[in-house]
């Protein structure tokens, strides 16, 4: 089978077929950079990560984006709480994105581009959409109503296509700010005013910053061309976000569809209950990564399919420790082979129909099952296919020791004490002292340290 997804733009799956196989264009929305992200957010990444690596294993060249969004309200307001320049904050953040994803074995993508450093490219798409009567300046002279640049909803007749609402639908069930200096109340911004505090740049309509559906438009055709193969996002910005970079691409580049393929991901819940502000449940992945490896938030991710709602507990994060300490004990005892991907394994086939992780990773632990049954070249072979599934699904990347090894959050042992200890109980040993030997064991059991002897010598792990 080849690769089939889930087009939220028609609701159903459809085989995929780029548009040019020699260069396959992927795009995904990122962050906001004025914090922390928090698991909604990696969610995203680490899903379309995945759909990077499968179409990497069909195409010899594939160009990812995902771009930094460093011009906000969301910045602007955090600079002025914090007493912080702008771009100190978009620099600690996206770097802190950038550390954050890489812990959880995302590939870096092959473009990452600033919104800051598009504007040219922005302002020309705003032109253009002036010029073909999809777009308009505020006509006020209210001091900071001029200089907004809007674009009209009106003047596209199939707005709305990929929600599948109409404009008036659209209208009730979303907040859209009703504003004197807009014609229509749908109508959304392309560029508004800058007060002198506030960072802008200039531009026809005075000195002014873009609008964000704006910015993945601009970045889009300037790095990726007028129509990609396929658009990704978080379920929440189909609309207004993908709906308007939609109308900003389709009207600015004559007609010509933006993506061929919409992609999104469901939400995360916490404990059941929706991620939100008021509830405070956000978690953050950098808190996340002082309790746990990365490789646990990621197959916690990879378990449920990446469309479906996604409950996130404490619960479910040990649970899935527990199952990676399984598959990396499991490797742990075999010898290494090169991975090798089989195409016709029902790992991979999980993969192909639509991004099916939770299948695949239950293929992970069939293979352990299989090599355990066969031995010689047979046994080789279906570690190296073990291996292979585990490299596109990005787990199983560490070294078993090392996975055995790292920290498990809170105060433990460290891992200088427990060599120091476990010296200490070899020369116990070698004296004689059997009792001085089984008393260290004892020590380190009790702070969660399982020491194994063999005849190598002793391998350690927390448990
Ligand atoms: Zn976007």
């Amino acid at each position: 089978m080849g690769l089939v997804l889930y087009n939220s733009l028609n609701r159903k799956k459809q085989a995929f077929t780029p548009l040019d196989p020699q260069r396959v264009t992927l795009y995904a929305c990122g962050p906001t950079v004025y914090n922390f992200v928090h698991i909604g957010n990696a969610r995203p990444a680490v899903a379309f990560d995945t759909l990077y690596r499968v179409l990497r294993s069909l195409y010899s060249n594939v160009v990812y984006a995902r771009n930094i969004t460093d011009i906000d309200d969301k910045i602007i307001n955090a600079s002025k709480d914090l007493g912080e320049e702008i771009n100190v904050i978009s620099n600690r953040y996206s770097e802190a994105y950038f550390k954050d994803m890489a812990a959880l074995n995302t590939l870096q993508p092959d473009l990452a581009p600033y919104a800051t450093q598009h504007i040219p490219e922005m302002i020309r798409m705003v032109e253009t959409l002036i010029e073909k009567g999809h777009a308009y300046a505020a006509d006020t002279e209210i001091a900071d109503q001029k200089g907004h640049v809007l674009f009209a909803v009106q003047s596209m007749p199939d707005y709305g296509q990929l929600s599948g609402r109409s404009l008036e639908d659209m209208l009730a069930g979303a907040r859209v700010e009703v504003a004197s200096y807009k014609k229509y109340a749908g109508d959304f911004v392309l560029w508004k005013p800058s007060s002198d505090s506030e960072p802008g740049w200039y531009s026809p309509w005075g000195r002014g910053r873009p609008g964000w559906h704006l910015e993945c438009s601009a970045m889009i055709k300037k790095h990726l061309g007028d129509t990609i193969d396929i658009h990704a996002g978080g379920q929440d910005l189909i609309f207004p976000h993908h709906e308007n970079e939609i109308a900003q691409s389709c009207c600015a580049n004559n007609g010509k569809a933006l993506a061929n393929y919409w992609l999104h991901n469901g939400f995360i819940n916490i404990d059941g209950e929706k991620m939100s502000k008021s509830l405070g449940n956000f978690r953050l992945v950098n808190d996340l990564l002082q309790q746990y490896p990365g490789e646990v938030l990621r197959y916690v991710i990879l378990s449920s399919h990446y469309r479906s709602e996604q409950n996130f507990s404490k619960d479910l994060l040990d649970s899935a420790w527990r199952s990676m300490d399984s598959l990396y004990g499991f490797i742990r005892g075999i010898d290494s082979v090169e991975p090798l991907l089989n195409r016709d394994g029902a790992g991979y086939q999980a993969l192909l129909d639509d991004l099916n992780t939770p299948v695949a990773i239950s293929e992970l632990y069939r293979l352990t099952k299989e090599v355990n049954q066969v031995s010689g070249k047979e046994q080789q072979d279906k570690i190296a296919e073990l291996m292979g599934l585990a490299d596109i699904l990005g787990l199983l990347q560490q070294d078993p020791e090392q996975w055995f090894t790292q920290g498990r959050g809170g105060d433990e042992i460290s891992a200088q004490e427990i060599e120091a200890l476990i010296q200490q109980r070899h020369e116990a040993k070698q004296n004689k002292d059997y009792a001085g030997a089984d008393a260290i064991r004892q020590q380190l059991l009790d702070q969660g340290v399982v020491l194994e002897d063999s005849r190598d010598g002793t391998q350690w792990r927390r448990s």
